[in-house]
């Protein structure tokens, strides 16, 4: 099948159309400042590159400028190749657990939930609605991030707080990047031969960061909650915070809801730290310069994930595989070695030199617990979830 992937931002449109057959993607683009007079727009197939600056009014337009990159590199023949479209949404509630074909009142649904996602919903939104537009006969499908932790128990994803603010503002445990953690998850099982029964985290370290204990392909727990700012020290996000301490900055600082959330997802983190950088890169260069607060920031990251590792290894009575995925995950040998040093207690034996070379398996042969390196692909696991879902309907249809 042809699948077109899109994640939609505020002011940008990623897109990639997959050749679900092979597993991989034919093309993809980037477009970038979308509603300012000058976009950059840059489309990729294979070995050929194009980037060109042009203005693209609205999400209607730059749907339809990927539209026709597909034509002009000749990826499709005509716009009725494209067999459906997948749709990246961060927010899905408690509404969505799989890929869903786009009707009224899924859009009206996730509307609702942007009151929860402010930032990804509404884009998200203009994404499906643009393409709605451009491809009308060419089914629109969701997969959200949040969709994968919908397995995690009552117990796990409740906050110590009145049952009744559960029950009135759905206040709990969401959980995101879990079409990440569920794509490397399934990859690692099927690596180390245990496709069924398993138990295995998932560390998806990038500029946003989360873990997930996933047992025998399901989401146990996560270490984002509500919203993307739980959970482990990010690049600019604070992560896991006594909640006193915003109640006490709220009053010391005089800080109004938005000032403190700017602080605490943009301000904080690996930045606030250092006071020097978000990016692993500087702080690893400034630290080895001998700047005391990048190494102590990057010392606070790596503390943060073997705790939350042992804490899920307890609550799933074992660990078969530790995975390393996203930006740092795949890139940086120094924090996975930090963190597997946390593990050795467990029966974790590291190959440095592995490690070293960002291979897939970074532990030696006989180590209990493995640690694995694994390039996340969440616009291929959009991809084939939705062509999953065309298929599933198709067989439906057949059988009635
Ligand atoms: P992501 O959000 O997955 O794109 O990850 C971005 C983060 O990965 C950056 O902020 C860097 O801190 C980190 N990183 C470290 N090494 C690399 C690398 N070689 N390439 C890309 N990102 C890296």
């Amino acid at each position: 099948m042809r699948i077109l992937v899109l994640n939609s931002g505020s002011s940008s449109l990623k897109y990639k159309l997959f050749d679900t057959k092979r597993g991989v993607a034919l093309l993809s683009g980037h477009v970038d400042a979308i509603g300012l007079p000058r976009c950059n727009v840059t489309f990729t197939a294979g070995a050929n590159k194009q980037t060109t600056t042009c203005a693209v009014k609205d999400h209607l337009a730059a749907v339809k400028l990927a539209l026709q990159s597909l034509l002009d590199f000749t990826v499709i023949a005509r716009l009725a190749d494209i067999d459906a479209v997948g749709h990246r949404v961060v927010h899905g509630g408690e509404y969505y657990t799989g890929p869903t074909r786009v009707t009224k009142r899924v859009l009206a649904t996730i509307k609702r939930l942007a009151e929860f996602a402010p930032l990804h919903n509404p884009p998200e939104i203009a994404g499906i609605k643009a393409c709605m537009r451009a491809l009308p006969s060419v089914p629109q499908v969701i997969v959200c991030d949040t969709a994968f932790h919908q397995t995690i128990p009552d117990h796990a994803f409740l906050y110590g707080i009145p049952y009744g603010l559960y029950k009135k503002y759905r206040i709990r445990k969401y959980g995101f990047h879990g079409t990440s953690h569920k794509y490397v998850a399934r990859e690692a099982a099927r690596m180390l031969g245990k496709e069924k029964s398993h138990e295995i985290i998932t560390c998806h370290l990038g500029n946003g960061s989360s873990i997930c204990a996933v047992k025998d392909g399901r989401s146990v727990d996560t270490s984002m909650g509500f919203s993307p700012l739980d959970g482990l020290i990010m690049g600019t996000r604070s992560g896991e915070l006594d909640p006193e301490v915003v109640l006490y900055l709220i009053k010391k600082k005089h800080m109004d809801p938005d000032e403190l959330s700017g602080y605490l997802n943009k301000q904080s983190g690996l930045k606030g730290i250092s006071n020097l950088s978000s990016d692993v890169r500087d702080l690893k260069e400034a630290a080895a310069k001998g700047n005391a607060h990048a190494r102590l920031a990057l010392d606070m990251l790596a503390y943060r994930i073997a705790q939350y590792v042992g804490s899920y290894m307890t609550i799933m009575h074992g660990l078969d595989a530790i995975v390393f995925t996203a930006g740092i995950g795949e890139n940086e040998p120094d924090i996975r070695r930090k963190v597997c040093g946390y593990l050795a207690f467990a029966g974790l034996t590291l190959d440095p030199a592995k490690n070293r070379r960002n291979e897939r398996v970074i532990t030696r042969p006989g180590s209990r617990i493995k640690a694995l390196v694994i390039p996340t692909n969440e616009e291929l696991e959009i991809a084939k979830e939705t062509e999953g879902l065309l298929r599933e309907r198709r067989q439906g249809r057949k059988k009635r």
